[in-house]
């Protein structure tokens, strides 16, 4: 059976789990040396319509460990600059023989629209605001490895909650497995819709920040912001900036998150990014542990059939 992975929201919590533990256990064979080579002979393509460093490098080696072949694909050097639909796109690599998509698109919906068309399974690498799947799964990894549970943490997730697809993912991620999400921020970045997102609404950092456990940060994502939704960067840094003194309010042993690119000295500074209780580094190389569970995933771990073998 093939599937897709599009968003956490729609995903039950066995299935979470059965990817966060497909995702440990390949974390686990990578570093002591293992191969892992359930993706042998097959070819996945990687569409970029939006920049990327983590998730697309990632994306690749997660690919690569699995042993499959990896297409790569940016929409600024293809036919749709010349006018070509993005259903026609996704129906031309659907003839050019990929049998997996992992695709990023800037307008939320699209890669519904791709796995409607595609005819295989379709992986998010970031679904507009709408949600970005795979860094949730990573971000979820990473807890796990430093607080051994999600059941009953306090996670406080700052800044541009409005434009953000890794708050949307998080907070239904963290909520399925029983976390407690607060969202921060000034009420300009933090629309009345939240309202339809599990978690409470804080729009005081200290407050916010509480004796939580996680305090995951979200980049000021200006490239989505149409109207003038921050007053400035300096007001924004002045009262929602995580800093070592603002982590003080936090638990004792509390961990700090961004999923990057970091405006390093806005939503964090120096101090708190370079922390010991910083797990941003960390945050990395899981995505490449849950980019490898969710290829695997949607194929259903099932190895490709040999030529000539009968469906
Ligand atoms: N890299 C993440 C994303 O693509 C976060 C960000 O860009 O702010 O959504």
């Amino acid at each position: 059976m093939n599937r897709h992975l599009l968003a956490i929201r729609h995903l039950e919590r066995p299935e979470i789990e059965a990817l966060l533990s497909l995702a440990a256990d390949f974390r686990d064979r990578v570093e002591a040396g293992k191969t892992v080579d359930s993706g042998r002979g097959r070819t996945v393509g990687l569409l970029f319509f939006e920049n990327s460093t983590r998730t697309r490098v990632s994306f690749e080696q997660a690919a690569n460990y699995l042993g499959m072949r990896t297409v790569n694909f940016s929409g600024a050097g293809s036919s749709m600059r010349k006018g070509e639909t993005l259903r026609d796109t996704i129906l031309t690599l659907r003839y050019e023989r990929l049998e997996a998509l992992v695709m990023r698109h800037p307008s939320s919906g699209s890669v519904r629209l791709a796995a409607d068309h595609f005819g295989g399974p379709v992986v998010s690498a970031g679904d507009g605001q709408h949600e970005h799947p795979t860094q949730a799964l990573g971000d979820a990894l990473t807890i796990l490895e430093r607080k051994g549970s999600l059941d009953g943490l306090v996670v406080a997730i700052v800044g541009d909650v409005a434009h953000s697809r890794v708050a949307r993912s998080n907070a239904w991620l963290l909520s399925k497995m029983g976390a407690e999400v607060r969202f921060v921020g000034p009420r300009t970045l933090i629309p009345s819709h939240t309202g339809k997102l599990p978690g409470t609404v804080y729009y005081d950092l200290r407050a916010g920040v509480a004796d939580a456990d996680v305090v995951m940060c979200l980049r000021l994502q200006k490239e989505r912001m149409e109207e003038a939704t921050l007053a400035s960067v300096g007001e924004y840094r002045r009262l929602y900036q995580v800093t070592r003194g603002v982590l003080r309010s936090a638990a004792p042993d509390v961990m700090v998150m961004h999923p990057g690119p970091l405006n390093r000295g806005v939503e964090l500074d120096d101090g708190a990014a370079d922390s010991p209780a910083s797990a941003i580094t960390d945050q990395i190389t899981n995505g490449i542990y849950v980019r490898m569970a969710a290829l695997h995933w949607v194929f259903d771990g099932a190895a490709k059939p040999a030529a000539g073998a009968k469906k």
